[in-house]
C-alpha cells in the first residue's frame, strides 16, 4: 500500500506501508485503543500503530505514526475499514431543508484519493511581503490541538508549522486563510464529506463521512464470536482471538452448522 502522502525522515518520502493480518487480537487492540485514548487523535495513533506491520519498512511506532500528516491517517484509517470487511454502506441523512429522512448507498473504492503536491510537505506561503516554509499538520499536532481552546488553537498550530520565523500572532484573519490555501495545496486528499440530493425537495445536502469509523466498533461482537468458540471448542480466550478474522468466522459457521444439525 502507497500512502497519498508518506512520512519524510532524513530527507527521504517514505510512503510504502502494510497491514497486519486482521485477526481477532489486532481487533480488539483496535476497539481498546477507541475505548481508552483521551482524544480521536490518540486513538488513531495507538490503532494504526496496531494495525500497521511496517511504516517505510520499519516498525510503526506511536511517535512514527503520530508524524503522519493528517490526511494519510484518515487514508489509512478508511483502508484499515475496508480490511475490517466494511467497505462503504448506507448512510442516513436528514435533509437540511425539509428535514425528511433518506438513505444513501456508498462504496469506499469510489472515493477518489488526492496525491500530494510536488512540494509535500512544505507550503512556501508570503507572509507580510517575506516567504515562509510551513509543514503540514500531523498527528502529534493534532493531539494537542484537542486539548486547546478554540480560541487559540488555529494560531498555535501555525505557530508549530511555521519552518522559518514569522510572527503569526500579528497576522489578520485573511493572511491565515491564505496560509491554511497553501497548505491545503500541497495536502494529500481524502473525501471526508459528500454531497447528496433530497428525493423529496431536491436539496443539496453535505454529509460527514467520518474516516475513522473503524474506532467505533467496541468489542462487544468480537467477546461474543470468541464466547461462542470457546464454548464450543475449549479453546483458550488468546488462541481463539490468535485465529485470523476469515477463519474464525469459517469456525464460526460451522458450529451455527452443528447447532443446525442437532435441532
Ligand atoms: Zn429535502
Amino acid at each position: 500500500m502507497q500512502l497519498p502522502g508518506g512520512l519524510m525522515e532524513d530527507g527521504i518520502r517514505r510512503r510504502d506501508c502494510a497491514f497486519r493480518p486482521i485477526s481477532g487480537t489486532l481487533e480488539l487492540a483496535l476497539a481498546e485503543a477507541g475505548e481508552t485514548a483521551a482524544n480521536t487523535p490518540g486513538a488513531v495513533t495507538l490503532a494504526l500503530a496496531a494495525a500497521l506491520e511496517h511504516l517505510g519498512g520499519e516498525p510503526a511506532t506511536p511517535q512514527r505514526v503520530a508524524r503522519l500528516c493528517v490526511a494519510d491517517r484518515q487514508f489509512l484509517m478508511r483502508e484499515l475499514e475496508r480490511c475490517l470487511g466494511q467497505t462503504g454502506g448506507w448512510f442516513q441523512v436528514a435533509c437540511s431543508a425539509c428535514a425528511a429522512h433518506f438513505d444513501f448507498h456508498l462504496d469506499y473504492a469510489e472515493l477518489p484519493v488526492q496525491e500530494a503536491g510536488t512540494s509535500y510537505p512544505i507550503a512556501q506561503v508570503e507572509v507580510a511581503g517575506q516567504a515562509v516554509a510551513f509543514r503540514l499538520p500531523n498527528g502529534a499536532d493534532q493531539e494537542i490541538l484537542a486539548a486547546l481552546p478554540v480560541t487559540e488553537a488555529r494560531r498555535w498550530l501555525l505557530r508549530q508549522l511555521a519552518q522559518t520565523p514569522a510572527t503569526i500572532d500579528a497576522l489578520d484573519a485573511d493572511a491565515i486563510s491564505a496560509i491554511e490555501a497553501g497548505l491545503e495545496a500541497v495536502s494529500p486528499g481524502v473525501i471526508v464529506q459528500v454531497r447528496a440530493n433530497c428525493p423529496d425537495c431536491g436539496t443539496e445536502n453535505h454529509v460527514d463521512l467520518n474516516p475513522y469509523r473503524a474506532l467505533s466498533r467496541g468489542s462487544d461482537e468480537l467477546l461474543q464470536e470468541v464466547h461462542q468458540i470457546a464454548g464450543h471448542y475449549h479453546w483458550d480466550e488468546a488462541e481463539i482471538l490468535a485465529l485470523p478474522r476469515a477463519r474464525r468466522q469459517r469456525y464460526l459457521r460451522l458450529i451455527d452448522r452443528a447447532r443446525g444439525m442437532a435441532d
